[in-house]
C-alpha cells in the first residue's frame, strides 16, 4: 500500500471512531429556530450527508470529502477560543474589566453551560461519542439537530429531530427526540407532520417552520393550523437568524 493510501486508511479509521471528523463550518451565533430560538450557541457543521431533501439550503454539506477533517481536540478548542475572542471583544468594547485581568480560569467560567449545536449535514453519520464527550469535559451543554435517519450516538443533552420524507427517521431516534421540528413545503406535510408527532414521547416540543422559499406562501396555511389545532401543541417557528442577518 502507498504512503498516501496508509494515510486516507489511517484518517477513515480516526474518522469511523468519532475521534476525527469532517467539519464544514462552526461559527458562533443566535440559535435561530426551535426551543432555544434567540440564545447563543455555537454551531458545528458537520459535512456528509445522503438524505437528499430537494429544498436543502446547504447542499455543499453532502459530499463530506470537500470538508477538513479535525480532530475532536482541536473541534473543541475551536470552540472554546471562538466564544471566548467574542466575550472579550465585548468586554473590551464596553470597557469593563478584560477577561485578560480575570485570568484564564475565569474565561473557562464562561462557557460554562454555553450551547454547542452539533449539525450538518447529517451528524448521526458519524459517531459522536469522542466529540460530545470531549464537549461535556470542556462545559458545554451539547444539543443535535438530526433528520433521526441515522442511529443516535453520543452523549447529547437535546435531540432536535427535523424528519425528512427523503429518508424516514429511525424509530428509536424520533422516540427520543425533545423536540420535533417539521419543515412545511406544501399543504402536504400537515398530516405528514401528525404521523410523525405521534411517534414523539408527550413531553417533547412541536414546531412547524415553513421552508424558507415557499415562507410567504405556506405561512398563512400554517397560521391557520396552528390556531385551528390548539390542543396538539404546535409552535409556529420561523428561522429569525435569516431575519436578523445571522448565519
Ligand atoms: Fe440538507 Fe439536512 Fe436534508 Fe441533509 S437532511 S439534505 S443537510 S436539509
Amino acid at each position: 500500500m502507498s504512503e498516501v493510501a496508509m494515510e486516507r486508511a489511517e484518517l477513515q479509521i480516526q474518522i469511523d471512531a468519532g475521534k476525527s471528523l469532517p467539519v464544514m463550518e462552526a461559527f458562533y451565533t443566535l440559535q435561530g429556530e426551535g426551543n432555544y430560538q434567540g440564545r447563543a450557541a455555537y454551531f458545528i457543521r458537520l459535512g456528509g450527508c445522503d438524505v437528499g431533501c430537494v429544498w436543502c439550503d446547504v447542499k455543499e454539506s453532502w459530499d463530506a470529502e470537500l470538508h477538513p477533517v479535525k480532530t475532536v481536540e482541536q473541534i473543541v478548542q475551536d470552540a472554546i477560543q471562538e466564544i471566548l475572542s467574542d466575550i472579550k471583544a465585548a468586554e473590551i468594547a464596553s470597557g469593563a474589566e478584560s477577561m485578560e485581568a480575570l485570568g484564564d480560569a475565569a474565561g473557562t467560567d464562561m462557557i460554562r453551560g454555553c450551547i454547542v449545536v452539533v449539525t450538518g449535514g447529517e451528524p448521526l453519520m458519524y459517531e459522536l461519542g469522542p466529540l460530545t464527550k470531549a464537549l461535556h469535559a470542556a462545559g458545554f451543554r451539547v444539543h443535535i439537530e438530526t433528520s433521526g435517519a441515522y442511529p443516535l450516538s453520543g452523549e447529547i443533552d437535546w435531540v432536535c429531530v427535523s424528519p425528512k420524507k427523503f429518508k424516514a427517521p429511525l424509530p428509536e431516534v424520533i422516540s427520543r427526540a425533545q423536540e420535533l421540528k417539521v419543515v412545511v413545503f406544501n399543504k402536504s406535510d400537515f398530516l405528514w407532520a401528525e404521523q410523525h408527532a405521534a411517534q414523539v414521547s408527550p413531553d417533547c416540543k412541536l414546531y412547524l417552520q415553513p421552508e424558507w422559499s415557499k415562507e410567504k406562501q405556506m405561512l398563512p396555511l400554517m397560521i391557520d393550523y396552528v390556531k385551528t389545532h390548539p390542543l396538539s401543541t404546535w409552535s409556529l417557528c420561523v428561522q429569525v437568524h435569516k431575519y436578523i442577518n445571522v448565519p
